[in-house]
């Protein structure tokens, strides 16, 4: 069913893109090393800063050989301005391989030069080599998943499952179809803000535009709510010395920390406290739960032997006390 869909999408798409692509640098006198530059700066860079510096690289580098032949201080020097240069000393290691054995002619070729994942060798096989292999990105995820009000959550196979349907319906113009789908994800159905389906060529056939639901694809991985425990949090001290001890198994397992227990009972438990000195609250943020915190400086007649029981300098200097207490330890003096 969804293969249809595509099926019905591809016209329109392609017509739309013929009439308002943009002109990049990269879409003129392409080979099929300009595309893999142009694929590998593009892939951690927005398209106005690459399309500064794509011109003079290639004017510089215009062949796989003349980039080969230069030194990597070179290379590096004419990708400033782009950053993450692990991509251009890739492309300086793909270029030797080039120039020594030729332009891969394969889907697998192109995935095993350096720095080239599965999308950009679909981007480069189906733009440069006319190969029918999609080029899945977080981009063509969404307007594939509001295409189809897909309610999977972008993932591996979702990206695998949109590749083979992408490979189902491929055009004999590989290159335009790739590159439209780019396009249509960049300027029409675009990620934040509303996409501007009154343009798009999908907008008959969409079934979230046609629900009225665009915003609500892709639908987005749901973070887990936090659990919340309620505590309270005991200061014991005694003689100048503070009562400690050391965690168990769970969350910061093996760490030192005050004595503490669930909020839950009708009222904290005395240990043998003479008097509250004071109280205060705190809270902190785990990834999965959050701890309330009511804590209490109580000064005690004896030292209960079920704790360590601690100078200020010692807790200082010797025990690990977590940073979900800090509030606490400001009270150890
Ligand atoms: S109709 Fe709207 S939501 Fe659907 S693909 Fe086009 S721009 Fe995106």
């Amino acid at each position: 069913m969804e293969t249809e869909l595509l099926k019905k999408a591809v016209p329109p798409l392609l017509g739309w893109y013929r009439i308002h692509k943009r002109e990049l640098p990269w879409r003129e006198g392409r080979t099929p090393y300009s595309a893999l530059v142009a694929e590998l700066m593009l892939q951690q860079t927005r398209v106005e800063a690459v399309k500064e510096r794509f011109t003079s690289f290639l004017r510089r580098f215009p062949t796989a050989e003349a980039l080969a032949s230069a030194g990597e201080d070179e290379v590096l020097k004419e990708w400033e301005g782009l950053g993450y240069y692990s991509r251009a000393r890739n492309l300086h290691a793909a270029a030797k391989i080039i120039a020594k054995e030729g332009f891969p002619r394969t889907w697998y070729g192109v995935r095993a030069l350096p720095g080239v994942g599965d999308y950009t060798a679909g981007a480069v096989s189906s733009i440069a080599l006319g190969l029918p292999e999609p080029a899945v990105d977080g981009n063509v995820v969404r307007i594939l998943a509001r295409l189809f009000a897909d309610e999977e959550t972008d993932s591996p196979a979702l990206r695998k499952k949109y590749a083979e349907s992408l490979r189902a319906v491929f055009p004999p113009e590989t290159a335009d179809f790739t590159e439209a789908l780019m396009e249509l994800g960049a300027i029409v159905c675009v990620p934040n803000g509303s996409p501007l389906c009154g343009e798009c060529p999908w907008n008959k056939l969409c079934r979230a535009h046609l629900a009225g639901e665009e915003e609500n694809y892709p639908v987005r991985a749901e973070k887990r709510a936090r659990r919340v425990e309620i505590l309270n949090v005991y200061v014991l001290r005694c003689g100048g010395k503070y009562a400690i001890g050391k965690r168990g198994k769970g969350l910061l397992a093996g760490l030192w920390e005050f004595p503490n227990e669930p909020a839950d009972r009708a009222a904290p438990t005395p240990l043998g406290a003479k008097g509250v000195l004071a109280t205060k609250t705190a809270k902190h943020i785990f990834t999965h739960v959050e701890w309330r915190m009511t804590g209490y400086l109580l000064e005690t007649e004896e030292t209960d032997p079920r704790f360590v029981w601690a100078t200020a300098d010692e807790i200082r200097e010797k025990y690990a006390i977590p940073s979900a207490f800090r509030a606490f330890t400001e009270w150890v003096k």
